[in-house]
Order: structure tokens, then C-alpha cells, then sequence
């Protein structure tokens, strides 16, 4: 086996490994990435649909979940969404804001990626790609992180890498030689569980263990949600409309997609961060409209409720939210249960989810590192120093709305400015 010396050794070459190898390279640190996909950042490139939701111009810790509400608030205090802009902007990476604050890319998500990578090969940071992670030890002197090419670890029946193309690998020691690395710095960067297809593993959970710390338990997030298949509302998959959804006291007031399956659409994205399983979401699907005094007001009198509704609601929604018996009466004629009843289906349809679309379908996981041996302001160990653990393996999850990117990019930042 070879030993090779490094300074600062991270793992995970995505959004929060190359953002803080940039930033420790700045400084002068030697810098080595480590990761088992082909390519630099594949979830960056994937982002916001390929253009990359990559920050939001309002950025607050409530807009994170996690065991430590305020945990973000010192990384983001120090990273803001306008150190961001002014990074692409000044690499000539064209954006557009949308609404709600998010900016994304665009021509591309891989103009944030390469950028990044571009810098941190311009600084001398050393990328091994196609490398896969089979053990991390402390000598008491250094961190000792043996690696072995992915393809050959797949092969003899490893995880291996699944993913595909993009930047050459680093070749470091000829085929199916494991590697071991030593540094004085080692940052955790390897993300979350969620989206596997792309060769995301929970990897950094089990180092941290290694290490002592906590583990919550990771849930898929910014995922659709799925119904059980009596739920009255199957069977208008690819309707959308805005909608209040609101799960364990939390509401979002946002498009609403029917899916085959449930409902996905920004709305129900947001509130999958926060829905438990076995509690209930209600949708309140004309948010803003009081259909009470719609019924009450004189010249509705005489339309009949499936009128009425067919002009807030697509067709296919008013009829199933209307009771079939309510449907073809006048409104004047409607018995007191019966509005009562209508009100409940249009501002407060309750269904409990059966679960989400899992992590094949999630953004993010929520769950993670628990942070209360982590220093909010370096992200380092408090358990072993010289251990840092950066973007989404903590237990930080954003929103939907580049608050995830956003909070790798803050927390690799915070991580580079020490390691
Ligand atoms: C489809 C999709 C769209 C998204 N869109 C957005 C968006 O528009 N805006 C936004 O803010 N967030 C978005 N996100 C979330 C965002 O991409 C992540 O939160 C962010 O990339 C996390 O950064 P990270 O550095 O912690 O992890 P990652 O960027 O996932 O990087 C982890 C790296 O570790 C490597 N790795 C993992 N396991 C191993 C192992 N065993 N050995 C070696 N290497 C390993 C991976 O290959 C990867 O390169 C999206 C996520 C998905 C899946």
C-alpha cells in the first residue's frame, strides 16, 4: 500500500466537498477530493431540473429543519445568498430569478459545477474520481482513509459507483490497488441517501458514527406524497392547482400536482419535510377564496353548486370534491349540512398519506449527523478534531427553493475557511 500525504482530505466531490476544497485551496492547503462517481458534483448538474436552483435571496434559518433550529444560522450569517450571486456573476454564469426569491442558472447547472471544479483544480486541489471510500481510522496522529478504484470494488461485489461519463478519473495507482491517504483534516462531504440512482449513499453517517456522534434517522423529503388507493381524489393525475397544504401545523400556499400515486407540485414538496408518518395533510384548494360567502351572496342563488365550483375549480376536481347529491342543486336550495360538508371538501380536504415516493424520488433526506457535537461555525468535531462534516449528511435539510445547495455551499465555506 502507498501513503499519500495531503493536508486536508475530503470526501465527497459534490456541492459541499468542492466548495469547501475551493475555499481551503485559497489558503493554501493542500487539498484532496475524493469521490466514487466519474464526475464532479453530479447532483449540482442535475438540480433544478438541470439549471440548478442554486440560491434564494430570502435566507433564514426557519427555512431549514433539523434537530437544532438555530444550528444554520452562523454558516448562513457568514455565506449569503449575495456572496453567491456575486461568485457566478463574476464568472460570467448568466441567472434569473424566479418567484419566491429562487435564483437558478440560465444556460446550465454545470456552469456552477464546472466553475467550481475549475477553481479548485486552478488552486492545485488533487481530484481521485472513480474512487470508492472502504475504511477511515485515526492513527492518533492523522486520519488514515483507505481507497480502492470503484469500478474493481463493484465488480468484487462492492457498492462501487453507478455513475456515469464526465471528467476523466484521476488515475492514482493502477486498477484495483487500494490507496491509503493520510491528512491532518478530514471533511465529510458525501451527502444523503436520497436520489441513489446517482450513486448517493449514507456512507457519511456511518464515519460519523465511527467517530461517536449521533445519527437521526433519515427520511426521504421534498418528495411526493402517495395515497391509499380508496383516497376520492385518484384519477386526476396531471391537474394542478394552487393550494394551501398544510402537515403538522406547518402550511405552504403553492401549486398542488396530482400525481397517479398522490400528490407532488411545490406544495406538497414543502410539506413532505415536515409530514410524519401516520398524521394527516389538509388541502385547502381555494386558498384565499371564502366559499361561504360565495354561497351566502345573492346572485349565486340560483347557479348550481356544480356551476359555481366549475368556475374556481377544473371541471374534473369541482365533481369529485361535490357531493354527487349536492352537485345539481341551486345553491339556495343547499341544506346547512350540505354547505357545511362543501366547505369541509374545498378548504379542508383531509386524507392521511400512506408514505412518500422514497428516496428514489426524494430531493433531499432529512434526518442526518446530529449537530450538538458539531461547532456551528467550522462544522468541526467537538468528538475528534480535525473531523469536519459539511452539507446535507448533517442534520440540516432545506426547503424547497436552492435553500439545500445554498446550505452546502455555506457549510463547505465554513468547513474551508479551518480545515
Ligand atoms: C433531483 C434533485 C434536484 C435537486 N435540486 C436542487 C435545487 O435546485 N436546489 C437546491 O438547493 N437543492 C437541490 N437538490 C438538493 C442538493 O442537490 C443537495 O442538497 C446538495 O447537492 C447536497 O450537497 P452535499 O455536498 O452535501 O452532497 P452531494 O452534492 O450529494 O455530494 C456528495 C458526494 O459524495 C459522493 N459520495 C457519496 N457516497 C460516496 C461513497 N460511498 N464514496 C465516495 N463518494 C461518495 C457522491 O458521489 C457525491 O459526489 C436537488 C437534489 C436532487 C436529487
Amino acid at each position: 500500500m502507498t501513503r499519500t500525504d495531503t493536508d486536508v482530505l475530503i470526501l465527497g466531490a459534490g456541492a459541499s466537498g468542492l466548495f469547501c476544497a475551493m475555499t481551503a485551496a485559497a489558503r493554501g492547503r493542500r487539498v484532496t477530493l475524493v469521490d466514487h462517481a466519474r464526475a464532479t458534483g453530479r447532483k449540482v448538474r442535475i438540480a433544478g431540473g438541470g439549471k440548478c436552483n442554486f440560491t434564494n435571496l430570502e435566507m433564514h434559518a426557519r427555512h431549514y429543519v433539523g434537530g437544532n433550529p438555530h444550528f444554520p444560522k452562523s454558516a448562513l450569517a457568514r455565506f449569503t445568498p449575495w456572496d453567491m450571486v456575486s461568485l457566478v456573476s463574476e464568472n460570467a454564469i448568466a441567472w434569473e430569478e424566479r418567484e419566491h426569491g429562487q435564483l437558478f442558472c440560465l444556460r446550465s447547472a454545470d456552469d456552477v459545477a464546472d466553475l467550481l471544479e475549475q477553481r479548485c483544480r486552478a488552486s492545485g486541489c488533487r481530484f481521485l474520481l472513480d474512487q470508492r471510500v472502504e475504511g477511515v481510522e485515526h492513527d492518533g496522529e492523522a486520519f488514515v482513509v483507505t481507497i480502492a478504484p470503484a469500478q474493481v470494488a463493484a465488480a468484487e461485489g462492492g457498492t462501487g459507483s453507478h455513475a456515469q461519463g464526465g471528467t476523466p478519473r484521476d488515475a492514482i495507482d493502477g486498477p484495483g490497488k487500494p490507496t491509503r491517504l493520510r491528512a491532518a483534516s478530514l471533511v465529510v462531504a458525501t451527502g444523503s441517501a436520497a436520489w441513489p440512482q446517482i450513486g448517493a449513499t449514507d456512507i457519511g453517517h456511518r464515519i460519523a458514527r465511527q467517530f461517536g456522534h449521533a445519527v437521526a434517522p433519515s427520511r426521504p423529503v421534498l418528495v411526493p406524497l402517495a395515497m391509499a388507493p380508496q383516497w376520492p381524489l385518484h384519477g386526476l393525475a396531471g391537474i394542478a392547482v394552487p393550494a394551501r397544504v398544510t402537515t403538522a401545523g406547518t402550511s405552504f400556499t403553492l401549486p398542488l400536482l396530482f400525481t397517479h400515486r398522490g400528490i407532488s407540485g411545490p406544495a406538497a414538496l414543502q410539506a413532505s419535510c415536515y409530514w410524519q408518518p401516520g398524521q394527516p395533510v389538509e388541502i385547502d384548494f381555494l386558498p384565499g377564496e371564502n366559499l361561504d360567502g360565495l354561497l351566502r351572496a345573492p346572485e349565486h342563488g340560483k347557479l348550481l353548486v356544480r356551476t359555481l365550483l366549475g368556475r374556481l375549480l377544473p371541471d374534473r376536481l369541482a365533481e369529485r370534491l361535490v357531493a354527487p347529491d349536492s352537485a345539481g342543486c341551486r345553491i339556495a336550495e343547499l341544506s346547512k349540512a350540505a354547505r357545511t360538508a362543501l366547505h369541509q371538501a374545498v378548504h379542508a380536504h383531509t386524507a392521511v398519506p400512506t408514505g412518500t415516493e422514497g428516496m428514489r424520488k426524494a430531493e433531499a433526506a432529512a434526518g442526518g449527523v446530529r449537530v450538538d457535537h458539531i461547532s456551528s461555525r467550522s462544522m468541526e468535531s467537538a468528538l475528534r478534531p480535525g473531523l469536519f462534516l459539511t452539507g446535507e449528511v448533517l442534520d440540516v435539510t432545506g426547503q424547497l427553493g436552492g435553500y439545500n445547495l445554498h446550505w452546502a455551499w455555506a457549510s463547505g465555506k465554513a468547513a474551508g475557511d479551518i480545515a
